[in-house]
């Protein structure tokens, strides 16, 4: 919003929330020139999500920024459920794990306010030159030029923001950041600013600026749920308070106790003598922080609850919408909240949020770049969209639970069983730690073969490209590496470096700065045939140089920003795995393809692991992990977004570039 000014941007962000964050960091590490713009000031503020699932702390440990996140948060590795006795008083029914063991190298999800996320993630974001925030700016309107959306160079979409007054600019940083948040100088209200984007990503959330200019709406249901929140210090005698707890009252409803970092807690509790207006809303002045205490304080009865400090309140009426739209014209797009909206009790909201432009933001930057054609980004809807409908049918059945009283008698039709909400939760740990997503097969992530020729049945379910250029779906051979789904995230196995001997999660070495992964799952390379196929492999690979341009960088490090992977090109990194024994192979037995040298950098220590004992860490079981053949090993492709997109075997590398030449620009192109 400087004055009658005209600038030109690549990527425009319109909201600072966890979406537009994540949208941003992608921009950061890949290069591309943003703005980010929010109305609202960035003091601290309280309150809103708090709940890091185990996806989004792995996530966030790509991008360098886990160890501040889970130093400051409180760890959540325990569920309690109370629930009535023959009584009619609570009583502990169950302690069981808050997430399902061995899903993640993050053991459980971890709880911190959602504005201190949003600064670690601002802070990080400012380390990098080409992406500016602006807090209290906001867009007056948006146009896009439609004779142009076919040339994805174009800056086709114009958007004129302006300065949002508030009788004074700060510097505040939420506490965390030495820089300051950028802030526009010398703007008076009513000037105006034209910027003119390549793309647009609406993250302006529930009630989204960008998706009514659209003229897109949310289709699904206001629920009748009524829920309270208090962010509170408590004092109380009720011995689980540290962990998290559903409490089932007899009668008086249910609560959902959310330990929190510095002493605090959350309170989740059911409000249900609330009765809607006529319209279906509730009235919301008529509650109170001390009206849900008093609920509270009747569900969790013998026990006492009470409180001198209260951090943050709020009540909510549950929505359960799906946008119609989530792009125009893959030119603007729209992430979070401002496309799906439903109970914040699982803790979906921010990462779900977080996980759709961790899906977006690499694509838009491979089509900004040049690398990737504009049809990849139909993916975005495909994908998410679907990951969406489940969060709402999730959400559904988990409301019903948590809203519903214990069953008093075998008989009693409308109360749940409380065996059934107990199975319930666990089954659902798999969908509410993030692991459940599974994008299925598309243009970026291959097809399995072996699967009764789906290709022939469902061909190109991603469309066709602008010009008509079908697309298709790459096929590869899920059985080679049984565990590792193409479409899921690729788990994560302890390995060893074979230069070093230092153990590492393999997860903990695939970065997100842009690049696909692929790995070569080596087998036993201290058999001279498997050696020759690796050898083979690596020959192969070389003469495709110009289709898949290996990137000869070495892999960032939190410490290392500015050796940005820009400078060496490339779109997939090789990381190779063997299964033989360090001592029988030398590391000077692979080819220069998998051990490369630099020469002012000399060679590259880590890129080769080992699936074998460490000395410290025990062993990884790495091969059986991903379920490959500890022999012939296999070649699997995995995503900027850490999914599995490809699985094949060593010598089918032609199978490998038909899958990168869908959607990579060719030198021919
Ligand atoms: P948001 O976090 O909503 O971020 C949107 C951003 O866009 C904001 O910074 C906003 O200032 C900015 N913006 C909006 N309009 C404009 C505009 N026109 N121009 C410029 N900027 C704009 N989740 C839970 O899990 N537990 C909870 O208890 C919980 N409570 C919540 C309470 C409230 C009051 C709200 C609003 C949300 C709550 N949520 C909760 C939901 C959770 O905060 C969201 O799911 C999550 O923040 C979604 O992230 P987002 O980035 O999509 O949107």
């Amino acid at each position: 919003a400087e004055p009658n000014k005209e600038s030109e941007v690549d990527v425009l962000i319109i909201g600072a929330g966890p979406a537009g964050l994540m949208a941003a960091l992608w921009m950061a590490r890949c290069g591309i020139k943003t703005r980010v713009v929010d109305k609202r000031d960035a003091t601290v503020r309280a309150g809103q999500a708090d709940g890091i699932q185990c996806r989004t702390l792995e996530i966030l440990d790509s991008f360098g920024i886990v160890d501040r996140i889970c130093k400051e948060s409180c760890h959540m590795p325990e569920m309690c459920m109370w629930n009535p006795d023959r009584d009619g008083l609570i009583h502990r029914s169950s302690r069981i794990p808050n997430t399902i063991k061995g899903l993640s190298r993050f053991p459980c999800g971890v709880l911190l306010a959602q504005h201190r996320i949003e600064a670690i993630l601002i802070e990080e974001i400012n380390q990098y030159p080409t992406v500016h925030i602006h807090h209290n700016v906001e867009p007056v309107s948006i146009d896009i030029d439609n004779n142009n959306t076919h040339d994805h160079t174009s800056h086709a979409i114009r958007v004129k923001l302006k300065q949002v007054e508030r009788g004074h600019l700060n510097h505040a940083t939420n506490g965390v950041s030495s820089s300051p948040i950028r802030k526009l100088e010398h703007a008076r209200q009513g000037d105006q600013e034209t910027v003119h984007a390549r793309y647009v990503i609406g993250c302006d959330g529930a009630h989204s600026w960008t998706r009514a200019q659209l003229g897109f709406c949310m289709e699904g249901e206001q629920t009748e749920y009524i829920w309270g929140v208090l962010d509170i210090i408590p004092l109380t005698d009720f011995p689980d308070i540290r962990s998290r707890c559903a409490i089932h009252s007899a009668e008086s409803g249910t609560i959902m106790v959310i330990p929190r970092e510095d002493g605090l807690v959350r309170i989740y509790c059911q409000l249900s003598t609330v009765a809607p207006g006529d319209d279906g809303r509730f009235d919301r002045s008529r509650i109170t922080p001390e009206s849900i205490l008093e609920a509270a304080q009747k569900i969790i009865k013998p026990y006492k609850l009470d409180y001198k400090y209260r951090d943050w309140w709020t009540v909510y009426q549950i929505g359960q919408r799906v946008g119609n739209h989530f792009s125009a014209q893959e030119r603007i797009f729209l992430a979070g909240d401002a496309i799906h909206t439903h109970s914040p009790k699982a803790g979906q909201g921010m990462n779900v949020s977080i996980q759709d432009t961790y899906n977006l933001g690499w694509k838009i930057a491979m089509v900004v770049k040049g690398i990737a054609k504009p049809s990849t980004l139909k993916t975005y809807e495909t994908e998410r969209r679907s990951v969406a409908q489940e969060l709402i049918a999730f959400d559904q059945e988990y409301s019903r639970l948590w809203s519903s009283r214990p069953k008093k008698a075998i008989t009693d039709q409308d109360g749940i069983n409380i065996a059934d909400f107990e199975r319930a939760f666990l089954q659902q740990q798999l969908f509410s730690s993030g692991f459940g997503v599974h994008y299925g097969p598309g243009l970026l992530t291959a097809h399995d073969s072996s699967s009764n020729g789906w290709v022939a049945k469902c061909p190109a379910p991603e469309g066709k490209t602008a010009n008509g250029e079908g697309q298709g779906v790459a096929s590869s051979h899920q059985p080679l590496a049984t565990r590792t789904v193409l479409g899921k995230r690729f788990p994560s196995f302890k390995v060893i470096n074979h230069c070093d001997a230092r153990s590492w999660h393999l997860g903990e070495r695939i970065k997100s700065d842009g690049l696909f992964h692929i790995v070569l799952f080596a087998g036993d390379v201290s058999q001279p045939s498997q050696m020759d196929r690796v050898l083979c492999f690596a020959r192969e690979m070389a003469e495709r140089a110009d289709t898949i341009p290996l990137h000869r960088g070495r892999v960032l490090f939190e410490s290392q920003h500015n050796a940005s992977t820009q400078d060496r090109g490339g779109v997939a990194r090789l990381l190779t795995v063997h299964s033989a024994l360090r001592r029988c192979v030398e590391m000077h037995a692979f080819p220069p393809l998998l051990l490369p040298y630099d020469e002012e950098l000399g060679y590259d220590y880590d890129c080769i692991f080992v699936d074998e004992e460490s000395y410290y860490q025990g062993h990884g079981h790495a091969y059986d992990g991903y379920g490959i053949d500890r022999t012939r090993g296999c070649v699997v492709v995995i995503r900027p977004d850490q999914h599995v997109a490809w699985i094949g075997e060593l010598e089918d590398v032609s199978g490998l570039e038909a899958y990168f030449r869908r959607f990579l620009v060719q030198p021919s192109d």
